[in-house]
């Protein structure tokens, strides 16, 4: 008998679930909410490490497509002081394939390729329980059941609810995203800078990160430490111009006011729809750093704001029979380079789990579930010590936070 099977969510942990089934021969129903593959812009470049993205990959059968669309020179890494002198310059040695990189809208379309997603339907909840199997409703209103619903649904997943109370809570640390664009031709100093790799930047309790995708188009991340809701905190506003707070630690609030136009809260104080106040606010908040490194903010085109949330570092649930989470659902954290390559690796492994063991579905789940809670809490663990080193009161604990990456 072939189990009715849904995984909610067409992102790296569904697409690669519901391609590792197919290779099963097992079908699976895709229900994503965007209504196209191309309905957003697909984000940034993602590195995908041998031992897990990869691994993936291969289990897939997309290996060897991946490797020739991968960017193995996209592992150099390059680190400057805010005065523009080179602190490091890793450079990937010929051959090393350990983690290349690619743009997720090029591994999407790899994942897709032939695969049946549904398009536009977006789940609004998902009940377990009933004697014809798990209940899942969608925004225009209709329902269906399956014998199994896998939330591949990410960080404000509409699946988690069925197993588990838990929410995202914001981790201290805002991203705002710019981008460049035909960087070699329109920007060759910062190409230069950038070179084939990514260039990183860090201050007191901030940072700024340039990452080259392929075609030209480069990433801008600047991050800092702010409050989430400048209402909730008031008394966090200490002003970017009171320097010992900030070079203190003090709170890890990088709140800011005064003569910067900066007041941090969720959104820094940043007027998010004001493309031209974000880059001054910005430049305020990296005020007194090497001028090609502001560049990278003064040529940036539309900006995105992106809070970082996580779930708790142990988030487990007790086991609900026709329900389980994947990815960023199950285990949101910071994006330290793991997410996407958990997300793809839990994808195929529960598939192959379910192809092993077609008669006992609930114990394959079961089984799956023990093994990535204890994987993904050692990496919730490390990511969140991860991101306090990297967007720290003292800098040099990001660099030596590479150090120790790029030995190991
Ligand atoms: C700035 C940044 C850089 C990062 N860099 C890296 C990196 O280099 N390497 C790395 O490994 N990770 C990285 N990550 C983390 C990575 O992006 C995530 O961990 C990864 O995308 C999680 O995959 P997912 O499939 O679980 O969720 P998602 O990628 O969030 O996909 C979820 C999918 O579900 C759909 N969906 C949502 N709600 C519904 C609904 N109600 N109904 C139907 N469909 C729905 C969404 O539209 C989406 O298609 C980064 C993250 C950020 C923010």
């Amino acid at each position: 008998m072939r189990h009715r099977i849904a995984v909610i969510g067409a992102g790296p942990a569904g697409l690669t679930f519901a391609r590792v089934l197919h290779r099963h021969d097992h079908p699976v129903t895709v229900l994503e909410r965007d209504p196209a593959p191309d309905a957003r812009p697909p984000g940034g470049t993602l590195d995908l490490h041998a031992g897990m993205g990869q691994l993936a990959l291969d289990k897939a059968g997309l290996l060897t497509r991946f490797q020739t669309l991968s960017r193995p020179e996209g592992q150099a890494m390059r680190i400057l002081d805010t005065d523009g002198t080179v602190l490091r310059d890793w450079r990937p040695r010929p051959g090393d394939r350990a983690n290349p990189e690619i743009d997720r809208g090029q591994l999407r379309d790899l994942l897709l390729d032939s695969l049946d997603v549904q398009w536009g339907r977006g789940v609004t909840r998902v009940v377990p329980g009933g004697r014809d199997g798990v209940l899942v409703h969608f925004a225009d209103g209709r329902q269906e059941r399956f014998d199994l619903v896998v939330g591949a649904d990410g960080a404000w997943s509409r699946v988690r609810p069925a197993v588990s109370p838990a929410t995202p809570h914001y981790a201290g640390v805002t991203l705002v995203e710019t981008s460049l664009d035909d960087v070699d031709t329109r920007h060759p100093d910062l190409a230069r800078l950038i070179g084939d790799g990514s260039v990183a930047v860090y201050g007191v309790n901030r940072g700024l990160v340039a990452q080259r995708n392929s075609g030209g188009h480069v990433k801008v991340y600047a991050q800092f430490r702010a409050p989430l809701d400048r209402h909730a905190n008031p008394d966090r506003h200490l002003g970017l111009n009171q320097r010992t707070n900030l070079d203190a630690g003090g709170d890890t609030g990088l709140d800011a006011g005064g003569d910067t136009g900066l007041d941090a809260g969720g959104n820094a104080g940043l007027d998010l729809a004001d493309a031209e106040a974000m880059r001054s606010g910005l430049l305020a908040l990296f005020d007194g750093w090497a001028a090609p490194v502001l560049d990278l903010l003064r040529c940036g085109t539309a900006f995105v704001h992106r809070p970082l949330h996580v779930l708790p570092v142990d988030h487990t649930w007790a086991h609900v029979p026709g329900v389980t989470l994947l990815g960023d659902a199950a285990h949101l954290m910071p994006p330290l380079g793991v997410g996407a390559n958990l997300a793809m690796l839990e994808g195929a492994e529960l598939a192959e789990s379910i192809a092993a063991a077609p008669g006992d579905l609930d114990e394959a789940v079961r089984a799956f579930e023990e093994q990535m809670w204890a994987r993904a809490g050692r990496w919730a663990k490390m990511t969140a010590a991860g991101l306090d080193r990297l967007v720290s009161p003292d800098p040099a604990q990001a660099i030596a936070l590479f150090d120790e990456v790029q030995s190991s």
